[in-house]
């Protein structure tokens, strides 16, 4: 069920739905997603969809994370990245394979512990785990070149505009009801916004727990 076997099929489905950034692929491939989903969900790991994490969270579907990085690599390098909804872990192992420099924040105290074991057992050390409310970003950390936000927000939080480097990009699923992923380019000329792909997402929220 976690064989090789079943790994590359992922990989397959993913460039027949259209990813095509080797790297992208290739980071996918390197990470095992069943160390990332609950033991009883372990057979279902490398199917394409979302999966249940408990707290009413789910591990994102490879497609769009995959997609997403896809969207935020375009012909540059991810750089210091931060992503906002840390959940289980797994894009952030993702994102590691990529760059070196990883940020993750979570506000769900529980699920950050646990994707901290999760990374620890994929001896993934480089991924700097934070218990926070996204929304107000990583000032000790900041300016990212990459911000990429696992949850829906209704509007975009200042406080990333702020912490987004020039040059750099930040994607996030935007909107309630309707959602669709925003990609934000700060270039010298000011922020650039380009609406993208119809997402689901689970909603960003203020706050910890
Ligand atoms: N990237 C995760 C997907 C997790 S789902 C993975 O690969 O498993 C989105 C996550 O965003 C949830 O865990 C949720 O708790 C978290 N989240 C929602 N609002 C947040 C906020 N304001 N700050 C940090 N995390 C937040």
């Amino acid at each position: 069920m976690t064989s090789q076997r079943t790994r590359t099929r992922m990989i397959d489905r993913l460039r027949e739905e259209g990813i095509r950034d080797e790297r992208v692929l290739a980071a996918i491939a390197a990470v095992p997603r069943h160390v990332f989903v609950e033991e009883a969900l372990a057979s279902r790991a490398y199917e394409d969809s979302a999966l249940p994490l408990g707290y009413s969270q789910t591990i994102s579907q490879p497609y769009i994370v995959a997609r997403m990085i896809e969207l935020l690599l375009d012909a540059r390098k991810l750089g210091k990245t931060l992503e906002i909804g840390a959940g289980s872990g797994y894009q952030a192992a993702v994102l590691a394979q990529l760059t070196d420099e990883v940020y993750a924040i979570e506000r769900i105290e529980p699920l950050l512990a646990r994707a901290k074991l999760n990374l620890r057992a994929i001896q993934q050390f480089k991924v700097r785990l934070k218990h926070a409310d996204g929304q107000l970003g990583l000032p000790e950390a900041a300016p990212f070149d990459t911000i990429i936000l696992a949850a829906a927000a209704t509007r975009v939080p200042h406080a990333l505009l702020q912490q987004l480097a020039l040059g750099g990009r930040m994607l996030l699923p935007l909107g309630t009801g309707e959602q669709f992923l925003l990609m934000v380019e700060r270039r010298a000329e000011g922020y650039v916004e380009t609406r993208l792909d119809s997402v689901r997402f689970v909603p960003l929220l203020s706050g910890l727990e």
